[in-house]
């Protein structure tokens, strides 16, 4: 059984219990982020799909069976929209469904992989090294600047 615990009540709380204490709104967890690879598979279009890839995933949560009268009704589907294969949730219930379904639970590698051009991802790669390259360079300066404070007072 999931556990959810409420950033607003505090409360812990299972699957099914979404309402928190103002009986309105639903809890609130902490955001988790769903990725979904059905990025155009055509190379010419993955640039284009990169500004507005839009995907509607229905069922997210999905309907409620209730009785009116004699008459089954479903209410309350709903659905959520990923944006360039990405959606971002604080919201129990829709983490609870989404969490179901591993089409959209891929990681940020596989994300990468399949919403980026081979040259988007290089230049992914060339960034994150030039970050590292400026970090242990800051480090460095860092320590040569302690290292002359240490000289110049001890002279
Ligand atoms: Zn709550």
């Amino acid at each position: 059984m999931s556990q959810f615990k409420c950033t607003q009540c505090n409360k812990e709380f299972s699957a099914g219990e979404w309402i928190c204490t103002d009986g309105v709104s639903h809890h609130v967890v902490e955001e988790k982020t769903y990725r979904c690879l059905d990025a155009p598979s055509d190379p010419s279009t993955k640039d284009a799909s990169l500004k507005d890839g839009r995907t509607v995933v229905c069922n997210i949560p999905p309907p409620k069976r209730v009785m009116e009268g004699n008459d089954a009704k479903w209410v309350g589907e709903g659905s959520v929209e990923f944006i360039r294969g990405r959606f971002t949730t604080s919201d129990p219930e829709q983490q609870y469904w989404l969490d179901k379904k591993s089409a959209y639970n891929a990681t940020e590698d596989q994300w990468r992989a399949a919403w980026f051009s081979k040259s988007q991802q290089l230049e992914v790669g060339r960034l994150e090294l030039e970050a590292a390259r400026q970090r242990l360079e800051n480090e460095r300066n860092e320590l040569l600047a302690k290292t002359k404070q240490k000289v110049s007072s001890a002279a």
